[in-house]
């Protein structure tokens, strides 16, 4: 499937939810609308980049969201990315609604200074739609604490004021707070753990294979490793490898520092459809959306899948792994952990406050170990009708309409 299509997957799940929750015509309109979709060219040395900031929802507050650098990018991309943030902002209790950006361009392709440009001209496009209280953009794939940094520059120089928690995933130097770095993966972790659990399986039977190795993907592969897993494959956009004996995490990482490839690791090396159809316990998605649709789904073997992309699933492939139970840990709960620091991040800086990391590491800790709770006790009372990705969706779709109906919109 092309991402073209991503949002009429959004559309077909929610067809299933609604019906569920029993939604009116007028709560569905509402929530497949979208509140400000911007639009811009950028103009960076006589190079056109299309651009696009776009809010989903701000009935629980001011949107949220990464900025993604990709050759990829679109309307679509864009609308749909906006759509999970604001019901991950909603699952996870936030007083924050959902916003997401992108720039369509590929990011390997430019040096840092033309990145920088480019930075700095999608602020000048948007500079007056985002804002501490309007809609606060943070890094997704291809965008990094550096290009905050520049982000920020440039709108407090627009501005001519201070203000910090207009964008988040900034470097230390700036307000940005040093759990944000790998809180995606830990988030992932801590609900992983959760879910292993209660389903009674024990860390040192479980294999696994990680799809993606940036951010997300590369940190959730040393937490595991860490923790006694046996991570048997990872990928990166060029490709994989594979060792059934258990990969060594902390080599591809140092691999990953030096700007090689997952696959100058000596070992098996496999294609990325090839890892998604491994014999695992875990599939972990770190990548892009649209990962598995039903053009592969029936080769997937593995028992359960945790995304920490998203979307990486389609709206079809869902069905299919729902039918072989194969249990999906959903994007806007596994994922949640980035959005959450964020919010720690956001939230200190408008306050002009500094929390102690170990309390903030605590307080994601029970955010997201009560935000799978819910879900999943959700999720098993209705097991014969619900995915747990609907349970979320259920969950979270809730607490915006609940917003919206005491804001008098609906
Ligand atoms: P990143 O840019 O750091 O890394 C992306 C990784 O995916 C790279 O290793 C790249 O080589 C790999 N990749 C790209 N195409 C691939 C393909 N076809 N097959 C295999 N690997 C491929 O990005 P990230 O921040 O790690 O984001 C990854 C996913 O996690 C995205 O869906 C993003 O929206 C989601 N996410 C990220 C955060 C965060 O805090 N970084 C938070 C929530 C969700």
């Amino acid at each position: 499937m092309k991402s073209e299509n991503v949002f009429a997957g959004i559309k077909q799940r929610l067809d299933k939810v609604s019906d569920f929750m029993n939604l009116s015509e007028n709560e569905v309109a509402l929530l497949l609308k979208h509140e400000k979709v911007s639009r811009s060219i950028l103009d960076v040395d006589g190079k056109k980049y299309p651009a696009w900031r776009i809010i989903h929802s701000n009935a629980l507050g001011p949107g949220k969201g990464g900025i993604r650098f990709h050759e990829g990018v679109s309307e679509d991309e864009v609308k749909s990315l906006s759509f999970w943030m604001s019901l991950k902002t909603s699952l996870l209790g936030l007083p924050l609604g959902g916003g997401k950006g992108g720039v369509k361009f590929n990011p390997k392709e430019v040096y840092e200074d033309e990145l920088q440009k480019i930075s700095r001209a999608y602020i000048r496009a948007f500079v007056d739609v985002v804002g501490v209280d309007k809609d606060i953009p943070a890094p997704d794939v291809y965008t990094n604490s550096q290009i905050m940094a520049w982000m920020l520059d440039e709108y407090e120089k627009i501005k001519g004021v201070k203000e910090p928690g207009m964008i988040t995933g900034k470097p230390l130097e700036l307000g940005g707070i040093k759990l944000r770095g790998d809180a995606t993966s830990k988030g992932g972790l801590i609900v992983l753990n959760e879910f292993l659990e209660v389903v009674g399986k024990d860390i040192d039977e479980i294999r696994v294979a990680i799809q993606g190795f940036g951010n997300a993907g590369s940190h959730i592969a040393s937490m595991l490793s860490s923790e006694g897993f046996k991570i048997v494959a990872v990928s990166d956009s060029r490709g994989g490898v594979f060792d059934d004996s258990g990969l060594d995490i902390a080599e591809i990482i140092n691999l990953k520092k030096e700007r090689k490839t997952v696959q100058d690791y000596q070992s098996n090396k496999i294609s990325n459809s090839e890892l998604l159809e491994l014999n695992v316990d875990i599939l972990v998605l770190a990548a892009l959306e649209n990962q598995i649709t039903s053009e592969n789904v029936d080769e997937v073997r593995a028992k359960y899948i945790l995304e920490l992309a998203n979307g990486p699933v389609s709206a079809d492939a869902d069905e299919v792994l729902f039918k072989k139970g194969i249990v999906v840990i959903p994007d806007i709960l596994a994922n949640a952990g980035g959005v959450v620091v964020s919010y720690f991040e956001w939230s200190q800086n408008k306050v002009g406050n500094i929390l102690e990391e170990e309390f903030l590491k605590g307080k994601l800790d029970e955010m997201m170990k009560n935000a799978f709770h819910r879900v999943y006790e959700l999720y098993q009372e209705n097991k014969d009708k619900l995915s747990m990705r609907e349970a979320a969706y259920v969950i979270a779709l809730k607490r915006i309409l609940e917003a919206e109906k005491v804001r008098g919109r609906l």
